[in-house]
């Protein structure tokens, strides 16, 4: 059964089947929920199924059809990805998926779209994409998979069936972080409780330096190291972790539309403050990351102190750290996290908020 593969997402997947089994197929579905939570898995398990040939309500994963959607090769199933540097889906690429509508599916029942991050749309692409979404010329479903359902236009929202995605559950992400990804137990079970959830996070948390940081300003403030010097030093971290993601940004693949080399400054200038909107939403998100690792610390120390409760810990794996860098009144170093993260919201220099929260931190 190739829903069951979508884990701990049951309510959603007895809806997807359901949906296919009363052949109520509407033309938009909208899967939406927390980022790394087997969304997209799911949209991809729904294609397989609306044209499996031999079973109702899942995909059977053996007859043609789907063994043509798992290697990639069904005709009637398209996948849209955002493109480009600052990964867009552009208006044009809107346009080729309403054009194509307009034919029958080649062999399957129905042709299936899947949109994933769907809120890369732009107002105007949306607007484009509105029309065919309420009344496409041909049996098709779009799947728009997101997990920022606000960002898209009211209109496009109340024409899809909402689908929600939860979160996993913490031994879901540990497992898998053993299994598919060979991490060791103990880091794992950490990752999966300060990742609230989220696979991708928890991946993240695994892969990135983040968390290391943030244990570091910890430790080093727990042994009486001057805050100033702490964030001078977070400072310089912070501002490599941008040029990085502004190399990465610079480096990601191109459209036609990023080079904006045939000399029309317009299409140059909005090309390049798309590409700094990209890396600014991308060093927000890394800060929200850091705080709340930062408070995912502290709310730790005090639970563990009142509690002694290790399943109540987000940090297992530093249960030690926990007793001997606790320091004392809890409460304001929890309230100066709420204001670093209020401060960071009204978009105040993230390299002073960080410092006032170092010195707030300490002792
Ligand atoms: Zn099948």
């Amino acid at each position: 059964m190739s829903f069951s593969r979508v884990k701990d997402q049951a309510v959603a997947m007895r809806l997807l089947s359901s949906i296919i089994r009363k052949e109520r197929i509407p033309s938009g579905l909208l899967l939406w929920g927390p980022e790394g939570v087997g969304k997209r898995l799911a949209a991809f398990e729904m294609a397989k199924a609306v044209n499996c040939l031999d079973m109702q309500g899942d995909a059977c994963d053996a007859c043609l059809s789907c063994r043509k959607a798992i290697s990639g090769n069904h005709p009637d199933i398209k996948l849209i990805v955002p493109a480009g540097k600052a990964r867009m889906i552009k208006v044009d690429v809107v346009e080729d998926m309403n054009q194509t509508t307009a034919f029958r599916p080649f062999e399957g029942r129905r042709r299936i779209f899947i949109i994933e991050e769907a809120d890369r749309m732009n107002e105007a692409a949306q607007n484009h994409f509105l029309k065919t979404l309420e009344e496409p010329a041909s049996p098709t479903l779009f799947v728009l998979v997101t997990s920022h359902p606000r960002a898209l236009l009211p209109t496009i929202r109340s024409r899809c069936q909402p689908v929600r995605f939860g979160s996993l559950r913490v031994e879901t992400v540990a497992d898998l972080l053993v299994r598919q990804r060979g991490v060791d137990p103990v880091t794992a079970e950490a990752a999966a409780a300060l990742s609230q959830g989220q696979m991708s996070r928890a991946l993240d948390l695994v892969e990135s330096d983040r968390r290391k940081m943030v244990l570091e300003v910890i430790d080093r403030l727990g042994r009486g190291e001057d805050p100033l010097l702490v964030g001078e030093w977070f400072a310089a971290y912070l501002q490599k972790v941008e040029a990085g993601i502004a190399a990465a940004v610079k480096a990601g693949p191109e459209t036609d539309d990023d080079d904006a080399s045939d000399g029309d400054n317009r299409d140059e200038r909005r090309n390049k403050e798309e590409l700094e909107a990209e890396v600014a939403g991308r060093m927000r998100k890394e800060r929200y990351e850091l705080v709340y690792l930062f408070q995912a610390w502290y709310r730790d120390v005090f639970v563990y102190a009142t509690t002694n409760d290790v399943s109540r810990v987000m940090n297992r794996d530093r249960i030690k750290d926990l007793t001997s860098v606790a320091g004392t009144n809890h409460a304001a170093k929890l309230e100066a996290l709420d204001t670093a993260w209020l401060y960071l919201e009204r978009n105040l220099n993230p390299g002073r908020v960080f410092r006032d929260l170092f010195f707030a931190l300490a002792g």
